[in-house]
């Protein structure tokens, strides 16, 4: 084989790391990579809930994908992934058809409503920059809406919003969601003569946040007093926290969950769950675990060592103890890009692959302004300083100072002028 065509689906956190690795390998002249992708840049998920709620601007928050590979040689193409065909080795996508001797599949994950009846429809998704956008803007729109109702029950249920699911997304959402509101209703709302509060004040007649969340506990996998100093926390930013609930039912006034429970809510935003990306294959569907591709432990899907899967779309075949699922984390895809990288080169050279490991570096989560929470192996911390501490992290795995030097501005603006409310259609 002369200078092998790697072909990567998915310029994510696991497709846009593998290709870094494979950078000296296509300087060197010894491969060919080209990565596909559906929008023409990176998306930094972790802070996509700050552009929800008007933090950061969209553009703050995406990589130009042609910047992040600029004289590295490798190919990108933006289109889309219509299917995978194992046998004459062509991927069709939206562009046209593409030749690869080794395929990475890394299309990540998108969000999953369970089936449940107008959760579709009806609620918002945060998944990626359209999504943030569309949240952005119906806070505001609500906002806009109610000023002008003089029914105060219509006007409480236009500032009714509720969150849907207690991890990390959802409570870094909701907790984000209130700052922005009560932001709102201070500065703008209670100016307007017609509708005077109290400034800071919960004002559970004016507004409500609920974040619904099925388990008894928000945040579950963290330590027992971490899940409690977060949950405080969201009472304390007037998030009424409704615990061991299931939504059955989303309409366009608001949630209905098991035991007959309502919650009203003009504006419902879902973040309980996501399920694989997994590409259309030609000549018969693959092997999936739990809806997700199976790979081996060197990250080849079953039956097929010329393609590989990993990050959220992929997960072990083998589903023993010794191979328990791994988190739908960015660092988890992080960590097997590398291995993957390593793999591809060793097939290459007819060597032999390696199995991997992952290693947790921890994981912090922001409930809201100057307030997160986190563990860095037995350390448990919670605080002003972990806050910190976390925008320091994530400011750091942007690739470019153009993107960190950005953000750190409009945090910085943030400081001292209120969030943008201009409403973009
Ligand atoms: C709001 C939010 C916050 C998060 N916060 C954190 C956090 O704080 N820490 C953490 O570790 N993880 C976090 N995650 C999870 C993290 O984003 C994922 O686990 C990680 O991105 C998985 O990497 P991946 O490469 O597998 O998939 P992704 O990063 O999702 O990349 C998949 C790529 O494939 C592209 N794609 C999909 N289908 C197609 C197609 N048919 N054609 C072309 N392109 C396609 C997508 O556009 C995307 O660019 C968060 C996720 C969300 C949604």
């Amino acid at each position: 084989m002369i200078r092998p065509h790697i072909v990567i689906l998915g310029a994510g956190f696991g497709g846009v790391y593998l290709a870094k690795k494979l950078v000296p390998q296509v300087k060197a002249g010894k491969i060919d990579v080209t990565i596909i992708n559906r929008t023409n840049y990176f998306l930094f998920t972790p802070l996509l809930h700050e552009v929800a709620t008007g933090s950061l601007s969209a553009s703050s928050v995406a990589e130009p994908l042609r910047e992040v590979f600029a004289g590295t040689g490798i190919q990108v193409i933006q289109a889309d992934v219509v299917s995978v065909n194992p046998a004459t080795k062509t991927v069709t996508t939206s562009v046209g058809v593409t030749e690869f001797d080794y395929l990475v599949i890394a299309t990540g994950a998108d969000t999953n409503y369970y089936g449940i009846s107008g959760a579709e429809k009806f609620a918002l998704p945060l998944k990626n920059l359209v999504d943030a956008a569309r949240i952005r803007a119906r806070i505001i729109d609500s906002f806009e809406q109610a000023v002008l109702v003089n029914d105060p029950k219509e006007r409480l249920h236009l500032l009714s919003f509720a969150v849907v699911g207690g991890g990390a997304t959802g409570v870094e959402t909701v907790a984000e969601l209130s700052d922005f509101v009560h932001e709102i209703m201070d500065r703008y709302y209670h100016n307007n003569k017609a509708h005077a509060g109290t400034p800071g004040s919960c004002n559970a007649d004016e507004l409500a946040i609920t974040l619904v969340h099925t388990g008894p506990e928000v945040l579950q996998p963290f330590p027992q007093a971490l899940r409690t100093a977060a949950a405080d926390r969201l009472k304390e930013r007037c998030v009424s926290l409704q615990l061991g609930s299931t939504v059955t039912a989303v309409t366009k006034d608001g949630l209905t969950l098991t035991d007959n429970i309502s919650i009203p809510a003009h504006t419902v935003i879902w973040a309980a769950g996501v399920k694989a990306n997994v590409p259309h294959f030609e000549g018969g569907d693959p092997t999936l675990v739990a809806g997700r591709l199976a790979v081996n432990e060197y990250f080849n899907m079953t039956g097929n060592e010329r393609i590989f899967a990993f990050g959220d779309v992929a997960a072990y075949a083998d589903t023993t103890p010794k191979h328990a699922p791994l988190p739908m984390l960015a660092q988890v895809a992080v960590q097997q890009a590398d291995m993957v990288a390593r793999n591809i080169i060793a097939s290459i050279k007819e060597k032999k692959l390696r199995s991997f490991e992952y290693h947790s570096k921890g994981s912090m989560v922001s409930v809201g302004s100057w307030f997160a929470i986190g563990f860095i192996g037995r350390f448990k911390l919670f605080g002003k300083l972990t806050w910190w501490m976390w925008r320091t992290v994530y400011l750091f795995k942007f690739a470019s100072w153009k993107k960190r030097f950005r953000i750190m501005f409009e945090w910085t603006l943030e400081v001292f002028y209120p969030r943008d409310i201009t409403k973009l259609e």
